[in-house]
């Protein structure tokens, strides 16, 4: 009786989510492609059409991954949690749900320094190869990643006890970011720099995007740039127009049809240099610091 209560409630949740969350996520995906149509800020290598079909050749089946297994669980095992009142749920309002958010962002500034560990960049890399950067790379993941990311990313809200609501709140939030940071969008520096000590910037994104290794291992942060400042990894002082976007090893766009992008996972790692064994570096990289570079 009360696991179908549950999975009543859970199904109420996410109708919600369907009918809230997808037309509002529509809406800033065709307001962050009309910016970077607009204002594009970086040099693009690859022509568009040809990055857009693999992207959401790639991203079709990761989508569908969210919406049918990590989002349920996600929302299942915190109403678990929730009923078991354990964790944030000694909070009084709105202390709670101010709690709730900001730990979601925080596990998920962790989740992505857990996918630059050798394991997960197996299906990360997916992700970080691509040769330019815009909108269809917030989309261009491994479905696996998803998958992969269901005990994490479902387990410890529920464990810490935040509720379904936050949870489902939240992952509309991540999205909405995820699009906005990865566009290609350029805005006028003097407002990134005023939003960028809060919020991860696309300057900011596009410098965790670098094939130098040490740009790539800044800047983990999805919503807030609190997490990395506090950990010491946020780095802002590079050049847009000095990035390169990409992995040095996977160099050429004839090695990622949707078909070798999907088979990657089970490719074996390869070094970071690019293909003549050379490493890519920045002379005058200097320790990261946080005033954001035009
Ligand atoms: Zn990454």
């Amino acid at each position: 009786m009360w696991m179908a209560t549950t999975s009543a409630a859970a199904r109420t949740l996410l109708r919600r989510f369907d009918h809230w969350a997808t037309p509002a996520l529509a809406a800033v995906a065709l307001g962050v492609f009309l910016l970077e149509t607009v204002r594009p800020l970086r040099r693009r290598t690859r022509p568009r059409p040809e990055r857009w079909l693999r992207n959401v050749g790639v991203g079709a089946p990761s989508l569908l991954a969210m919406r049918l297994t990590l989002l349920p669980i996600m929302t299942k095992l915190a109403q678990a949690g929730a009923a078991r009142g354990v964790g944030l749920a000694q909070l009084p309002e709105p202390l709670r749900a101010v709690a709730e958010l900001l730990l979601l962002d925080y596990l998920a500034y962790r989740w992505h320094r857990l996918l630059h560990s050798p394991l997960l960049w197996r299906l990360h890399r997916v992700h970080h190869i691509d040769l330019d950067m815009d909108l269809t790379t917030a989309w261009r993941f491994h479905f696996g990643e998803m998958l992969a990311s269901i005990p994490y990313r479902g387990g410890l809200p529920a464990l810490l006890g935040v509720r379904p609501a936050t949870v489902l709140a939240y992952e509309a939030v991540l999205e909405a970011c995820t699009a906005f940071h990865h566009s290609n969008a350029c805005l006028p520096i003097g407002l990134e720099r005023r939003v960028v000590p809060v919020l991860v910037t696309p300057r900011m994104h596009g410098i965790h995007h670098s094939i130098v290794e040490q740009e790539a291992g800044s800047n983990f942060g999805v919503g807030l740039t609190l997490w990395d400042r506090l950990h010491s990894t946020l780095r802002l002082n590079v050049p847009q127009q000095q990035v390169t976007i990409g992995v040095p090893a996977y160099a050429t766009a004839a090695e990622q049809s949707v078909r070798q992008l999907l088979a990657l996972p089970l490719a074996p790692l390869r070094p970071w240099t690019r293909p003549d064994g050379s490493v890519p570096y920045r002379p005058g990289l200097s320790a990261p610091a946080h005033e954001l570079a035009e």
